[in-house]
């Protein structure tokens, strides 16, 4: 029998956060051992569970929830939406420029197939969240990295961006808050990003998914909010602002330069359309969530559950020789760095592998969120203070080993 190989459209696709170290740990769980997870940032299982009031009104909501919706999605969850791109002073967006998807994965791979040809260029972020690189090159387009500085405390680096545009560059991909670095972008970058989109005709797609995943009292700016003449596409939803990532509930909505757009959006909704609806008892928890008790607001403050992890995270890895770290504005992730000097890592996939099974700890390692060099890993600091505490121990006490090899 010939074997049965996977489409060559997969080739430069990765999602390494769910990769072959995951499964290892899988295995080992298996086996009867407990790892400490500090790979997903998926903060039900950590007890931040959604608010009783969204779960409350999709238990309600269950009986009308049976069928089928509008592709795009339940009007009253879009007018909800709508409202809060009001909150977010994003201008000129009616309930038609809205789209609810099952998550912002869904929407962010639906956005670059309805776009992309092959040979298209989409720019996106190093590090970044790595299903935008994925989904650029599964919808056959071809992904160009900007760098983030991380000297610069992770911005991006305009020059680089400006560098790496060709003929062929559709899009700029903007994810703010970040993942993986925790940076917040100042409303003068956004600016800049805005006028280089402007001089060169790019659409900017806007991952905002961490909009209120907020630290130190810091605010957020919706890009789409600073410009009405460039087209964008801004993704948010349930998973993070509100713990409910397995509700599956996520939206884009189009603003700015939507006229020339016409041929784009009318492709992105037939793609909608293709795939009937977005799962519904989430979206009936949609107007409850905009609308309702803002309890994220006291879980990032210094005496709240996340704000105090990450301050306990942060200090606890930035004590260990040789490791510094930009200190997270937003989001529930660390992206620290390891000085090359002191632990020589030829392959940091190998590196979380050999401390997954020297340490049981769970990370994910920098070129999994398409980094260049082997000197980064990724913190999430959802598991409470205890298990921190014992995991970033775990990790000292595996790199005091690894540099005297
Ligand atoms: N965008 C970013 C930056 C993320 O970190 C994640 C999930 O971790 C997603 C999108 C996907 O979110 P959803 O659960 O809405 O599919």
């Amino acid at each position: 029998m010939q074997p049965v190989l996977k489409s060559a459209k997969l080739a430069n696709v990765c999602y390494d956060i769910r990769g072959p170290v995951l499964a290892r740990a899988k295995q080992m769980e298996e086996d009867g051992q407990r790892i400490i997870k500090l790979n997903i940032g998926n903060p039900a299982p950590f007890g931040f569970i959604a608010p009783e009031e969204i779960i409350q009104d999709i238990i309600h909501n269950l009986p009308a929830a049976s069928g089928y919706t509008d592709s795009k999605g339940l009007f009253a969850a879009r007018k909800a939406i709508m409202h809060y791109t009001q909150v977010k002073k994003i201008v000129g967006v009616q309930v038609d420029d809205i789209i609810i998807g099952n998550g912002v994965s869904e929407l962010i791979t639906m956005s670059m197939n309805a776009l992309l040809d092959s040979g298209d260029e989409v720019l996106v972020p190093a590090p970044d969240y790595p299903l935008w690189t994925a989904a650029v090159s599964l919808s056959g387009g071809t992904p160009r990295h900007y760098l983030c500085d991380e000297g610069a405390g992770w911005l991006p680096d305009i020059a680089d961006i400006r560098g790496k545009i060709t003929p062929n560059t559709r899009a700029i991909v903007v994810i703010n808050p970040n993942n993986p670095t925790g940076a917040l972008y100042p409303d003068d970058l956004l600016r800049e990003i805005i006028q280089v989109a402007r001089e060169h005709q790019l659409i900017i797609y806007a991952d905002e998914i961490y909009d209120k995943v907020l630290y130190d009292g810091n605010t957020h700016t919706s890009i789409a909010s600073l410009a009405e003449d460039v087209l964008m596409i801004t993704f948010n939803g349930l998973s993070k602002n509100y713990r409910a990532a397995g509700f599956r509930a996520g939206w884009l909505v189009i603003s700015g330069e939507k006229h020339h757009a016409r041929d784009y959006i009318e492709g992105l909704n037939m793609l909608a359309s293709m795939r009937l609806c977005a799962n519904v008892p989430a979206q009936y928890g949609i107007q409850t969530a905009l609308g309702g008790y803002q309890s994220i607001n006291d879980l990032v403050l210094p005496t709240g559950r996340l704000g105090r992890q990450r301050d306990l995270a942060w200090q606890l890895l930035t004590q260990i020789p040789g490791v510094t770290c930009h200190k997270p504005q937003a989001a529930m992730y660390l992206f620290p760095r390891l000085d090359p000097k002191m632990y020589p890592i030829a392959n940091d996939q190998h590196f979380i592998l050999d401390l997954l099974e020297q340490e049981k700890v769970l990370l994910v390692q920098g070129s999994g969120f398409n980094w260049p060099t082997t000197d980064h890993f990724r913190v999430v600091f959802l598991p409470n203070a205890d298990d921190l505490t014992e995991a970033i121990g775990r990790i000292a006490r595996f790199l005091d080993h690894y540099k005297k090899r």
